[in-house]
């Protein structure tokens, strides 16, 4: 390796929303994630939907109605 060009690679925590820490290297000193192994829904296996905006409760309003009209 040539000196002084590298970046410095340490070790740092990855943090994620849910509480959970990663330990990983990068040249970063901190780095935050909003889900990780331990809270995805895939490994996990329980459904967990992250709504923003309120999006899917604009779509079951939309299809409420549609599901009514289609029933009779
Ligand atoms: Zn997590």
């Amino acid at each position: 390796m040539k000196a002084n060009i590298h970046p410095e690679y340490h070790k740092i925590k990855a943090v994620c929303a849910c509480g959970n820490e990663i330990e990983l290297g990068s040249v970063d000193t901190e780095m935050r994630v909003e889900i990780c192994s331990a809270c995805h829904p895939f490994f996990t296996g329980k459904q967990k939907l992250i709504d923003t905006a309120g999006r899917i409760e604009k779509f079951k309003k939309k299809y409420a109605g549609y599901q009514a009209t289609k029933k009779k």
